[in-house]
């Protein structure tokens, strides 16, 4: 039986392209600490983009990480294989009148980021209450289908939490973000939906990720408290950063896992690589 005492991780690789180093170093710290704590790791593919994602991506990024002596326990599973979960969690939310049905397209909301935003974090313009639909608005909808839903985040609200590697860390709710996403158009469910559902479902109690999701921890912390659930703790690591500074991307292909193995580097030196930068 699994307590929640206990260690309960996950390694959980978005598929749509190769693996590079910064994703090594991030895999290999989340598997250490589930090893170091003598928990449990599960590997969960997040491929519920299914235009963008490939299962060959997620087969490539299963072996890389094997390669690189990475190991989970039991078997891997595909957000693709569970749509109920996040529907359910849709409904509850919505019954709680939490979330609302958005009709401004992503177009109009990119026209709202100024063009040279440095903050490479976080992109996402911050979404005009203005713009929010009236209460009730979400009352005639049965299903999310057909349009984007957005959650209504608490302005003004400081959200703080504790940080594994960064300490303390506080957002404040429609400063530095907005009402985000939870269901697109596409009817595809939002990533900041997707991982929460599935790491409350997994009982996951500690998050290891790349720093980049930093503020997203702060809206799923909201989505924590909607949906009556605790949140895990959060660690999250450094990005790999290039010898300019700029931080890695898939599209760095002469830094994938797959491309350094071609090149004879051993997983010790691809690793080491990663901490050099
Ligand atoms: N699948 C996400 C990614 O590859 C990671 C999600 C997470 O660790 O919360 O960026």
């Amino acid at each position: 039986m699994i307590t929640q005492s206990r260690y309960i991780g996950r390694l959980a690789p978005t598929p749509t392209g190769e693996l590079h180093l910064g994703h090594a170093r991030t895999f290999y710290q989340a598997w250490k600490r589930a090893r170091d704590a003598g928990g449990t790791l599960f590997m969960r593919i997040e491929d519920l983009d299914t235009g963008r994602c490939k299962p060959e991506f997620a087969q490539q990024a299963l072996d890389d990480l094997k390669w690189l002596g990475l190991d989970w326990d039991g078997d891997v599973s595909f957000q693709s294989q569970t749509p109920d979960r996040y529907l359910d969690a849709w409904r509850k939310l919505k019954q709680g009148g939490w979330i609302y049905p958005c009709t401004r397209s992503r177009k109009e909301i990119r026209a709202l980021r100024p063009p040279d935003d440095p903050d490479e974090q976080d992109t996402e313009a911050i979404f005009p209450i203005e713009w929010r639909a009236k209460p009730g608005a979400e009352k005639k909808y049965n299903s999310p289908e057909g349009i984007t839903w957005r959650f209504r985040v608490p302005e003004g609200e400081s959200i703080t939490f504790s940080d594994i590697r960064k300490g303390e860390v506080t957002y404040t709710a429609g400063k530095d973000f907005g009402d985000f996403s939870l269901w697109r158009r596409d009817n595809i469910p939002a990533y900041e939906l997707s991982v929460v559902v599935d790491d409350i479902h997994q009982q996951i109690t500690e998050v290891v990720r790349g720093e980049d999701l930093l503020r997203s921890t702060a809206r799923q912390l909201l989505l924590y408290r909607a949906l009556d659930a605790p949140p895990p703790a959060w660690c999250h690591e450094p990005l790999v950063r290039d010898a300019q500074g700029i931080r890695l991307a898939k599209r760095f292909h002469s830094l994938s896992i797959r491309e350094l193995r071609e090149n004879k580097k051993t997983p010790q030196e691809v690793l080491q690589m990663g901490d050099m930068h």
